[in-house]
Formats: structure tokens, C-alpha cells, sequence
């Protein structure tokens, strides 16, 4: 394996929904419904399919999407972006991610990271040949330390790169802490990339685009997908929304990574994108009531459990249970409960800073969730 991937293992979702199956554990783990996509998406994209929509799409996206794209974000942010120059239709947040960084990104600049940090970010950095810079977000509210920030910044950095709402930990950055961003990229002359597939999943406090704050639009790259909201994670359909000077590095990379994307689920994915606001409001509701059995269960189950705003993730720390880390943690958990959780200590620079925490979601149907929890009370 090349040397820029020889630190990396298989994914640790991988790794937890393989063992989930072989033992035949609850999987808490990795974040996908056990619940379908709803069907007037599904029937979109089968009537797409019937129509011959089966060729290549264009590059950066069927016009379709592009302009369902451009409209979604302006209602969610209110700014006007236009389809055409700004919007790029990825395979997934993930591609998105990736070239960014491949597109935006020069061996050796240094990007800057919020540790917990989703896995890919590390190893597409490591592909682009940044240096990377890492902040650490503490329990219990995991906030962004600002004086850290501004010391990690210098000359050197390229880009910021941000999640909110955030995976692992369901923080949500709240208006002081992405001032404080802006104003250190404002100043410094740097990129923000902000991942935001979690937007539709904002609970206890309202989402904020980063771009939409002044002056950041012109130095931001927002990406999202339309997994997570539509609860259809394998359709792999993503986006990357910058102005044009920064959309152009991103589509450079994206023409020689995958050229272009699934063209009958974009179509459906356009579709998907134009359902009322109640549809969001419904999932809400839902993954309230799912979160709520999930957080009641892990606290009567002993754990100390970390407030989560967003996402369907929650983080909790293990320690009660006397085991030596995060990682021996969900072994015992898997073999002996038959649960799986994910140790967070991957999505750290330094996995010690993650040896106290692990993640479970609650992406699943109430009684899945319930059967966990009642696993977890009788043997842990
Ligand atoms: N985003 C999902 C999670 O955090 C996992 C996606 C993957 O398996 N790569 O659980």
C-alpha cells in the first residue's frame, strides 16, 4: 500500500458492522437506518430508470439536482448561490471531501481539524498531502477551544476543516464559536470546509451555515448529502457548494475521481429535495422519539452519558464498567452484551485522547433500540 494510506486500517464502521454480524450483536455502530428511504423517493428513482435516464450524467451534476441543490441551501441559509458555477454533484459527502482537499489543497499547506474528527477526513488530508493540525473537543460539552485555535493557525494554513452537527459527538457549534472561526479566516486569509450531512438532524439548536455568516461565503466549501435525511445511505449521492474560484479545484478533482455520479438517483435525489418542510419535520420528530429511548436507556444503564444536540449519534463515556479503553470496551460489548458500539479513539491524532468514549446511534427502529437497552441493563 502506498505510504500515504499505510497508517490507515479498515474502517473501524467496517470493522463494528463485520463483527456485529459474526456474532450476532445488536449494531449500534455504524450509522445507517435499519429503516427504509421513503417510497416517493424510491419510486423516483425506479421512474428514472424507466425513462432511460441510465447515461452518463454530466459531470457535475443533472441540471435537475444542481438547481434543487441551489434552492434547498437558500432556504436553509438565505443566500442565493447559482446552480451552474457553484454546485457539484458528488458521490457522496465523502467524495465531496475528498477532492476538496485533492482540488484545494497543495502538499504540505496545513489544514486544521477538529479531533473527534470523521475517519476519511485524516486519510483524504493524507492523500492531499497536508499537514495536519488537530483541536481538541473535550467533554463534557465539547467545546471549541478558541485560544487553541488561534495558537494552531499560522502562516502556513490553508483551511479549516469543520463538522457541525458533529460526528461522534452531537455538538452542535453554536454562533460565538463559528464567529470566532470566521473572524481567525477572515483575518488569516483561510479556507473553512464544513461538513454538514447532519443539518436535517439539529435537535436542541438551530444549524448554522458557516458560509452564511458575512464574508465567509467567498472562502467556504459546504458539503452535504442526501443520505442521512433521507435515510437512504447507500445511494451515495453528495454535494459540494462553493463559489466559483473554489468550485473549480473541487470539480477538477471530482472529473478525474469519479468523472460523475449515479445518473437515475440524481434525478430522484432532485426530487427527494423538493419535498415540503414537513417531511424534515416528521424525521425530526421520529429521531426525538428515538433518541430520547437511547439516552434514557444508556443513563439507567449507568453510563455517563455526553449531551448530544445533533446527529443520531451520542457519545458516552465507558469508565463505570472498569474496562481499559474504548476499544476493549466494545469487545466486551459485543461479545458478552451483544451490542456493538464505536470507540472513538480512530478519530483522534492521539488515540489516548479517545480511550474514555464511544459511540452508539439510534438510526434505528424503536424496538431495536429498546432491545439494546435491555441487553445492556441485564449483563453489563
Ligand atoms: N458516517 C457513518 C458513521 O459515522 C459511517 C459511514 C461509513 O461506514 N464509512 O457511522
Amino acid at each position: 500500500v502506498a505510504k500515504r494510506l499505510e497508517k490507515f486500517k479498515t474502517t473501524i464502521f467496517t470493522q463494528m458492522s463485520m463483527l456485529a454480524i459474526k456474532h450476532g450483536a445488536i449494531n449500534l455502530g455504524q450509522g445507517f437506518p435499519n429503516f427504509d428511504g421513503p417510497e416517493f423517493v424510491k419510486e423516483a428513482a425506479i421512474r428514472a430508470i424507466r425513462e432511460g435516464k441510465n447515461q452518463y450524467a454530466r459531470g457535475y451534476g443533472v441540471p435537475d439536482l444542481n438547481s434543487a441543490v441551489a434552492a434547498r441551501f437558500s432556504k436553509d441559509t438565505g443566500l442565493v448561490v447559482d446552480p451552474e458555477k457553484e454546485v457539484t454533484v458528488t458521490s457522496g459527502c465523502t467524495e465531496a471531501i475528498v477532492a476538496t482537499m485533492l482540488g484545494l489543497i497543495n502538499p504540505g499547506d496545513e489544514v486544521i481539524v477538529f479531533a473527534p474528527f470523521y475517519d476519511s477526513y485524516e486519510a483524504s488530508l493524507s492523500m492531499a498531502g497536508a499537514t495536519i493540525k488537530s483541536i481538541t473537543l473535550r467533554p463534557p460539552n465539547f467545546s471549541v477551544p478558541i485560544n487553541e485555535l488561534k495558537a494552531a493557525v499560522s502562516e502556513n494554513t490553508r483551511a479549516i476543516l469543520m463538522n457541525t452537527p458533529h460526528n461522534p459527538t452531537g455538538k452542535m457549534f453554536n454562533v460565538e464559536e463559528l464567529n470566532a472561526i470566521a473572524s481567525l479566516c477572515i483575518e488569516n486569509d483561510v479556507l473553512v470546509f464544513s461538513d454538514e450531512v447532519y443539518d436535517k438532524l439539529a435537535f436542541e439548536a438551530n444549524h448554522i451555515s458557516i458560509a452564511s455568516l458575512p464574508g465567509m461565503y467567498e472562502r467556504t466549501v459546504t458539503m452535504n448529502s442526501l443520505g442521512k435525511t433521507f435515510s437512504l445511505t447507500g445511494w451515495k449521492i453528495g454535494w459540494a457548494i462553493a463559489p466559483p474560484h473554489l468550485t473549480w479545484g473541487v470539480r477538477q478533482a471530482h472529473s478525474f475521481i469519479t468523472f460523475a455520479t449515479s445518473t437515475p438517483m440524481q434525478w430522484a435525489a432532485a426530487e427527494a429535495l423538493r419535498t415540503p418542510d414537513s417531511y424534515y419535520e416528521e424525521l425530526k420528530r421520529d429521531y426525538m422519539a428515538k433518541k430520547a429511548i437511547l439516552v434514557e436507556g444508556l443513563n439507567a444503564v449507568g453510563f455517563t452519558v455526553y449531551p448530544s444536540s445533533g446527529t443520531y449519534f451520542v457519545v458516552v463515556d465507558h469508565t463505570p464498567f472498569g474496562l481499559e479503553n474504548d476499544v476493549a470496551f466494545c469487545e466486551y460489548l459485543i461479545k458478552e452484551v451483544g451490542v456493538v458500539a464505536i470507540p472513538t479513539s480512530v478519530f483522534y491524532l492521539n488515540p489516548e485522547d479517545g480511550k474514555n468514549l464511544v459511540r452508539f446511534t439510534f438510526c434505528k427502529d424503536e424496538k431495536t433500540l429498546r432491545d439494546a437497552v435491555a441487553l445492556m441493563k441485564e449483563r453489563l
